[in-house]
């Protein structure tokens, strides 16, 4: 008997008849002699919707309280599949994520997962019960509600397919595996039978929400086998594998892009030793994320300095750097938050040198002006103007013959 974690996200549990439908599809597999446990996310739309309300109480929500709140959505959906599957003959029960003991650090709204008691989950199974956990949630030491950063859901069903040492983590959604590309975007990319746990951490991290980050970290870490499915057409999916199994890996596999920068630049400061720590530090402490970071030096002493952020952190980040930019003496100082980062992903990279130069000239030929660059091992980013997202990707992606 196989144990299977499967996921469900919210397009696939959106209204009362997909839930059904997601009942029907669970007892079909429990019917072929496997264990089941379910891990749902919030109807879509609801999470997003309780943040607004949240919103309209209080402009930046008290983080413990936002957890109350947000949890709510998966405690929802848990509830209702647990009777859409019992009225089937199917017998399951639903758990939030304390109740199974979901343990998290308490840093609200973004919690990593640290433990889980697999006990109580395993003992419900042996009563040959569906298991139905609330993705995205858990509880700190002292009880508090937590919950694991937008698209958490992916992360608890890998934690809990570690913990189970299950067979196989399946994560069902709207479409029916990685593609090339985000479809919505390139309706040419191609599903990818499989993809490196490395590769999928880097797209991942580079803008595709398929899989949230840390689902991919958790996965490669303990081992899990994992897999992309659609909940709505019958198919292989995508597995995510430790191993390229191919003879010779294509050079690129996958295109990523993400709209959530913004970028900064600071102009005609000083250029003496601890320029960049002065400028990045203060930003580094109040907990923001710096990504890309250039820096040019001029013939007079003075250097030009360009950083990216997340979009939502624009605002602080720009306080920030006024504070400092006014105490350096800069020159100028200005910042853009319609920008766009483009990322070409591929362990092919390592061993083929020209993919940067043709990714350029491929940008080169279509007018698009690369702002800023940035390249490791297996992968290559560029940041363009906002207004070129869809011709960047389709070009690349018919550049790189990823349609092919
Ligand atoms: P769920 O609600 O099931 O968690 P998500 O919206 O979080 O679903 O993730 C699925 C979506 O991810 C797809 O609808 C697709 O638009 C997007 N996506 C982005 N990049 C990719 C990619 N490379 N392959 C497949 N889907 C992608
Ligand atoms: N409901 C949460 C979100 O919308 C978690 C998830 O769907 O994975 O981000
Ligand atoms: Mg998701």
């Amino acid at each position: 008997m196989a144990l299977l974690v499967q996921k469900f996200g919210g397009t696939s549990v959106g209204n009362i008849d997909k839930i059904k439908a997601v009942a029907k599809k669970i007892k079909q597999f429990r019917q072929q002699d496997n264990n089941i446990v379910v891990v749902v996310s919030a109807m879509t739309g609801e999470t997003n919707r309780l943040i607004e309300m949240a919103e309209t109480m209080q402009k930046r929500p008290t983080p413990r309280e936002l957890d109350v709140l947000l949890s709510t959505g998966e405690q929802t959906t848990i509830a209702l599949l647990a009777m859409a599957l019992n009225e089937i003959d199917c017998s399951a029960i639903s758990f939030t994520g304390h109740q199974v003991k979901i343990e998290t650090d308490n840093s609200h709204n973004k919690a990593r997962i640290t433990d889980i008691d697999a006990e109580k989950i395993t003992a419900q199974i042996d009563q040959g019960k569906v298991v139905i956990v609330a993705g995205f949630q858990g509880a700190d030491q002292d009880g508090n509600i937590t919950t694991l950063g937008r698209g958490g859901s992916d992360t608890t069903a890998v934690a809990i397919a570690a913990a189970l040492k299950a067979d196989e983590c399946q994560i069902y959604t709207d479409v029916d595996g990685v593609y090339t590309t985000d479809p919505r975007i390139e309706p040419a990319a191609k599903r990818l039978n499989e993809i490196t746990f490395e590769e999928m951490l880097e797209m991942a991290s580079l803008g595709s929400k398929v899989l949230q980050i840390r689902s991919v970290e958790f996965a490669g870490k303990y081992n899990v086998p994992l897999r992309v499915l659609s909940t709505f057409v019958d198919g292989p999916g995508t597995l995510i594998t430790l191993e390229e199994s191919e003879m010779e890996a294509p050079v690129v596999s996958g295109i990523a892009f993400s709209k959530d920068e913004a970028k900064i630049t600071v102009l005609g400061v000083p250029d003496t030793p601890g320029i960049a720590y002065k400028i990045i530090g203060p930003v580094s402490e109040k907990n923001i994320e710096v990504d890309m970071i250039i820096q040019n030096m001029s013939k007079d002493d003075y250097a030009d300095f360009t950083f990216t952020v997340h979009r939502n952190d624009y605002d602080k980040a720009m306080e920030i750097v006024k504070e400092t930019a006014e105490r350096l003496g800069a020159r100028e100082i200005y910042g853009d938050t319609k920008i766009v980062k483009i990322s070409l992903v591929g362990v092919g990279m390592r061993s083929h040198a020209g993919v940067a130069s043709k990714m350029f000239e491929t940008f080169s030929k279509e007018g698009i002006n690369i702002q800023m660059i940035s390249t490791s091992e297996i992968k290559i980013s560029v940041v363009v103007q906002e207004k070129y997202l869809e011709l960047g990707v389709r070009t690349l992606h018919s550049a790189f013959k990823l349609d092919k």
